[in-house]
């Protein structure tokens, strides 16, 4: 070893944005998503014929997106274009290299995607090898399918990360939400990222696994080596590369000071949300996956105010079928009933984009403005009306509501209805029990819908409002930039007016308002945002406790004050001032 490589490499500060609480320190993994790593282990006797299913099923997947991308190529690029990919049709159905996966398979009894690799490999390195350019490109289009049935049978590139070996920091330039929701926890002791911002969907997952985060780090990734120690403090946004002694004993102590801290919360956090002049609010979880019900009561949280479906879309590499989403469905209902379970429809796109459906959603300039959630559904009432039917089943079982996200006014939350009327039809028809009564709300999350209150809830049973995207539309902040992840103020005037404004048209109209963004989980808006008028606050379960304490130790006729002089005043710097210090003397 030489006498660079062996000296300490030096410490080094560096200032992101605080995404997730926690603290951090461990070695290193770069995480970097363009080459597809292959896992290798082997497969018990009870499962060979599964395993074979599963390669048939992605064999059938990858066929049909490849012909749904041959007919969007022939649309807009023309018959020849589509033509390259007959290519990789016929790669698909090439007999040699099916029969020997499956040889393969017969031998070493590794799973399939580690047999299929190997064989598309050989293939790839003869084709190659082979001096005529017409062959060789052969052997590039074996790579190119073989890649697409390799994600699907891994799932997309989540994999690499939920398999991480041993306890890591993962660094990546960037991390997608289904990345995130296939983390293992026990694995992942952090997160950072180049980019990104506090809203962005990834780092909402890892707040709600309780994993440190900070995002917004321009070129870290690029900057640090593999086995480089980092430590993470997600509080304040910050990561030290290689932290002397003495910052590890910093640090040790403010975690366990932060560590007391929130013990004090968590302890009181079974006692009612009732504030000190006896109103009684209410606090729910947002939740991703169907499983994590226990999560929801661990922090005794009043049912579920935001499931966020289309984690099951992305978890999988087909569209989950009516059966597998209703049983999703039913088991998060019947585990929390009689509490309520606030289910919204696919919010796919946008920064959500979907690995195995790729051809659904073709490339846009702008996702955020483009073809995501509710739009998406109505342009496929196939796959909309799959998820309607599994949520109307799942009715039955508990208490349901249900609500779409995206909604841009009247007309489309009435189109979303027609279908949804289908659906009931049918399932009365079919003789197939639901909730009759279900309530159907909307998420409130862009301005046109925002303005437009008044009409909406004429057609609505609730409003929820998704501050996120309803920030970044205001304010014109794309909220995974992070180069204006500064600009983002969810005190802004104009978001508190909003705010203000879809409060009073839906008690006008004499039904409740939720928020359920990210804004919600923040203790220094939960007597803001209460004070306004919004009736039921849902976040990241782990947020609840810090929530329930301001409440407990705030008087709503403080609350309605405070919201009073936010609304008066016209600097978003000086609200989030004043908000902050109001959580701060009640969190002491
Ligand atoms: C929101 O926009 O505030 C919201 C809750 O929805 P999502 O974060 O999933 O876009
Ligand atoms: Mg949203």
């Amino acid at each position: 070893m030489s006498e660079a490589e062996s000296s300490p490499r030096p410490e080094l500060v560096l200032q992101g944005v605080a995404a997730s609480h926690g603290i951090a320190y461990g070695q290193i993994f770069v995480y970097v998503q363009s080459d597809l790593e292959v896992p290798e282990y082997q497969v018990e006797e009870a499962a060979w014929g599964a395993e074979i299913a599963r390669f048939e099923q992605a064999l059938v997947v990858t066929r049909q997106q490849v012909q749904k991308i041959m007919v969007e190529v022939e649309k807009n690029l023309g018959e020849e274009e589509a033509r390259i990919f007959d290519a990789h049709l016929l790669v698909l159905e090439d007999q040699a290299l099916i029969s020997e996966t499956i040889r393969d398979f017969e031998k070493s009894r590794a799973n399939i995607e580690a047999c299929f690799d190997r064989v598309a490999q050989r293939y790839i390195a003869a084709f190659e090898a082979i001096d005529d350019e017409y062959l060789r490109e052969r052997g590039g289009d074996i790579r190119d399918v073989a890649q697409r049935v390799l994600a699907n049978l891994l799932g997309h590139t989540g994999l690499r990360l939920s398999k991480l070996a041993d306890k890591r920091i993962v660094v990546a330039n960037d991390i997608s939400p289904s990345d995130a929701v296939s983390l293992d926890r026990s694995a992942a002791l952090g997160i950072v990222t180049d980019s990104g911002s506090k809203t962005s969907h990834a780092v909402i997952v890892a707040r709600s696994m309780k994993i440190p985060a900070v995002v917004g780090l321009r070129d870290l990734s690029a900057m640090v080596q593999q086995g480089d120690q980092l430590l993470v403090d997600g509080y304040e946004g910050v990561v030290i590369l290689n932290p002397t002694e003495s910052t590890l004993f910093r640090y040790g102590q403010i975690q366990r000071q932060k560590h007391t801290q929130e013990q004090r919360l968590m302890d009181a956090n079974r006692l009612p949300a009732v504030t000190l002049d006896g109103v009684q609010l209410t606090l729910r979880a947002n939740v991703e996956k169907s499983d994590e019900s226990a999560l929801v009561k661990e922090y005794n949280a009043d049912g579920v105010g935001l499931y966020r479906t289309e984690y099951l879309y992305l978890g999988s590499s087909s569209m989950p079928t009516e059966d597998e989403q209703y049983a999703a469905y039913r088991a998060l209902a019947e585990a929390l009933a009689p509490a309520p379970v606030t289910i919204r429809t696919l919010d796919l796109g946008g920064d959500k984009p979907i690995a195995s459906q790729a051809h659904l959603f073709p490339k846009e300039q702008n996702p955020f403005l483009g073809y995501r959630a509710i739009r998406f559904c109505l342009d496929h009432l196939d796959v909309f009306k799959i998820q309607l039917r599994a949520v109307l089943r799942a009715s039955a079982h508990g208490t349901i509501l249900l609500m779409y996200p995206m909604v841009s006014g009247r007309d489309e939350m009435r189109r979303a209805n027609v279908v949804l009327d289908e659906c009931k039809a049918e399932l009365r028809a079919e003789g197939i029990a639901f909730d009759e009564n279900l309530r159907v709300g909307t998420m409130i999350e862009i301005p046109s819908a925002a303005m437009t209150a008044d009409l909406l809830a004429q057609e609505c049973d609730f409003f929820s409002i998704g501050t996120n995207d309803l920030i970044q539309y205001l304010l014109a902040i794309d909220r995974v930039n992070d180069r204006i992840a500064h600009l983002y103020e969810p005190t802004h005037p104009s978001v508190l007016r909003t705010i203000r404004h879809i409060v009073v048209e839906a008690h006008r109209a004499r039904i409740k308002v939720s928020v359920c963004g990210e804004m919600a989980g923040d203790p220094i808006f939960t007597a803001l945002l209460f004070g306004i008028g919004v009736d039921e606050l849902s976040m990241t379960p782990p947020l609840v406790p810090a929530a329930r304490y301001i409440v407990r130790n705030m008087r709503m006729t403080d609350a309605k004050k405070l919201a009073q002089m936010a609304l008066a005043m016209d600097s978003a710097p000086a609200i989030h001032a004043l908000c902050a210090q109001f959580a701060e003397e009640r969190l002491k």
